[in-house]
């Protein structure tokens, strides 16, 4: 990669204190392209023909619908609404004729494992336009390359693996991304140093958040009432969101 790396939102995302600073940059971009998509730049024509044949996942559309443009969002949703029909009408026929082929078939024909097989070609395509989303494919692009940056800045930055220790690691989802993106921008003792210290504070945070969400489960036994909540109080919602990745914002 020899574009431009910008540090500088890594760099904040990791002086907050969060289970997963790869959660507030995945945010940021997602909050950055829902606008963008709001935007007057979505007007022009090659964007236009973009949106109209990949869409939105019912996350983005809801999210886009909860911003309230709702001038721009209906120019967009009715044109992608169209060339969705035109889809729509060779499944229509697919779904007809799987079940014209069903019906046809002679009796003994009609049970065991090819039952209704004709139906997946028209279930398949239908599911593919509904997940289709051009919001999900931007951010995936932008979370390559904020997880690029961070092994970028871990290697060339000399305070960066300082305050990546410090860190309290980061969601299931995104452990998953740095380890499989780590072998392919690092090597040797530095890759063996960034997944060590990854790892590392991967497993103490899980440990950490365990013996904060027990205490909150004590906390309702009445003997514990009076005692201090600790770390404790918003601990399920941290737990979930180290499990999965940010579903609960704060
Ligand atoms: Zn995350
Ligand atoms: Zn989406």
């Amino acid at each position: 990669m020899k574009q431009h790396i910008d540090t500088a939102p890594v760099w904040e995302g990791y002086r907050q204190d969060c289970e997963c600073p790869m959660c507030l940059l995945h945010a940021r971009a997602e909050n950055a392209n829902v606008s963008y998509f709001l935007g007057e730049s979505v007007m022009e024509p090659s964007q236009r023909v973009e949106v109209n044949e990949k869409g939105f996942c019912a996350v983005h559309f809801k999210r886009m619908y909860d911003v309230g443009n709702r001038l721009g969002l209906a120019l967009m949703t009715h044109t992608y609404m169209k060339q969705t029909s035109k889809r729509l009408s060779d499944i229509a026929s697919q779904a007809r004729q799987a079940a014209a082929d069903e019906t046809g078939k002679p009796i003994f024909k009609r049970f065991g494992g090819s039952r209704g097989a004709g139906f997946q070609g028209p279930v398949d395509a239908l599911r593919a336009i509904e997940e289709s989303c051009l919001i999900c494919e931007r951010v995936r692009e932008n979370m390559e390359r904020y997880m690029y940056t961070v092994l970028y800045m871990y290697r060339h930055e000399a305070e960066f693996p300082e305050l990546f220790a410090r860190s309290k690691g980061m969601c299931l989802r995104h452990y998953a991304q740095a380890l499989e993106m780590a072998p392919k921008h690092l090597s040797g003792d530095l890759l063996k140093r960034f997944v060590d210290t990854l790892t590392d504070i991967e497993t103490k945070s899980f440990e950490r958040l365990d013996g904060e969400i027990e205490w909150f489960t004590s906390k309702f036994d009445y003997r514990n009432q009076d005692k201090p909540w600790g770390n404790s109080r918003d601990a399920v919602k941290r737990s979930i969101n180290k499990l999965c990745h940010q579903v609960i914002e704060d």
